[in-house]
């Protein structure tokens, strides 16, 4: 009854399981009035037909209603473990899911793929200075230039509280460089107006590339983009790193 409701949806899942249930329901009447029902008085034979006809609807009707809560509560939690809640971008989770994927299609089609950690500049100070909601002001405002700069193909999800991730596969790797300088310049111009003030950020990002042969495990590019960003942040922030194993050195 649960996947008819999902198939077809709640009307039609009604009229086809009320159709039954009555067709059902006035055979089984039928069959025990031939068989028992000798001398039934006329009105008694009426109500054991019209009876099943106007019950079963109504049951049916509120039992349908009720998987079809059912189905879209559960639909609203897959969502909600998929997708942030502050910003609508998806989840930690669903982004190494996803990443999990575009890994395998880099390996199969031979493509380039470049993964970016972004981190908000001095995001506690926003903090301190504006209070939490004009911290989450920037974080939505900051999201909407990454869904800005995006094509349809790339990923992108928020990590952590003020770090995001991005992942893309192309044919150029320059171009991912580019495209990821272009939305440092645009968080840096980027204004929030939030309770009659203005509020700015920068950005630190950390880039590692991988072609299709030599392609690393998942764990492994985010922890080589984490080091990069590393190094943007220790090296004056508002930057975009490229991942280099020198970069490992400094770690030590
Ligand atoms: P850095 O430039 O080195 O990245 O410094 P930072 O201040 O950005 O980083 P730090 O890790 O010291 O502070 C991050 C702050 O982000 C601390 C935390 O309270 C805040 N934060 C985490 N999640 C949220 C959120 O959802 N909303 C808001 N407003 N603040 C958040
Ligand atoms: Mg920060
Ligand atoms: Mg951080």
């Amino acid at each position: 009854m649960k996947n008819l409701v999902t198939r077809v949806g709640p009307a039609f899942a009604t009229i086809i399981m009320t159709l039954t249930s009555v067709v059902a329901s006035v055979g089984i009447t039928f069959f025990i009035l031939d068989n028992f029902g000798n001398g039934v008085e006329p009105l008694v034979l009426m109500v054991a037909i019209i009876a099943p006809m106007t019950i079963a609807p109504v049951i049916i009707g509120m039992l349908i209603k009720l998987i079809h809560q059912i189905n879209q509560l559960e639909e609203e939690q897959r969502h909600l473990a998929c997708s942030d809640e502050l910003t609508g971008l998806r989840s930690r989770r669903a982004f190494l899911e996803n990443f999990e994927l575009l890994r395998e299609q880099a390996k199969r089609d031979g493509s380039i793929l470049s993964v970016a950690i972004i981190d908000i500049d001095n995001f506690k100070i926003i903090n301190d200075t504006y209070g939490h909601g004009g911290g989450d002001a920037l974080l939505k405002s900051f999201a909407g230039v990454l869904k800005k700069n995006l094509r349809k193909s790339d990923l992108v999800g928020r990590i952590g509280g003020e770090e995001f991730a991005m992942a893309f596969l192309h044919s150029d790797p320059e171009k991912a460089m580019k495209a990821l300088e272009k939305i440092r310049i645009h968080t840096q111009k980027n204004v929030v107006d939030y309770l009659k003030q203005k509020i700015k950020c920068t950005i630190s990002v950390g880039v590692v590339q991988w072609c299709s042969h030599e392609l690393a495990d998942v764990e492994v590019l985010m922890r080589q983009a984490d080091e990069s960003l590393y190094y943007a942040k220790k090296t004056g922030k508002n930057r975009v790193i490229k991942f280099d194993p020198s970069l490992e050195a400094l770690q030590a």
